[in-house]
């Protein structure tokens, strides 16, 4: 059985690869791992501007509409760290967490900013 990880050739009652280790029943997807990734990332970056719009008094509405955007990839990408087993996951958690939090405040200073 073909390691869809590393490509080694394992015996076909093999449950684990040989070489890596990487469970054989398992489809691997580098590609997805690292796009979910940057889910994390891009919450805490929509996270951090939408707070930085309404501290400096940019604009409220901006500070809405990306604190509601962050809101969703924060909690979308902290649900899928969690549950997924991917390498810096506890980094990946924290992103999302703190964007998580960041995005909650943008969004609710803006709209008290509005109102
Ligand atoms: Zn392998």
């Amino acid at each position: 059985m073909k390691c869809s990880k590393c490509g080694f050739d394992n015996p076909e009652n093999a449950i684990f690869c040989e070489k890596c280790d990487w469970k054989l029943s398992e489809t691997y997807f580098p590609e997805m791992r690292l796009n979910r990734g940057i889910f994390s990332i891009a919450a805490l970056v929509l996270g951090i501007i939408s707070v930085c719009l309404v501290v400096f008094d940019v604009s409220s509405i901006a500070a809405i509409v990306l604190g509601a955007i962050g809101l969703m990839l924060g909690g979308y990408s902290f649900n899928y760290s969690r549950l997924a087993n991917m390498p810096n996951k506890n980094a990946y958690l924290a992103c999302s967490a703190i964007g998580l939090i960041a995005s909650v405040a943008g969004f609710m200073f803006g709209f008290v900013d509005v109102i």
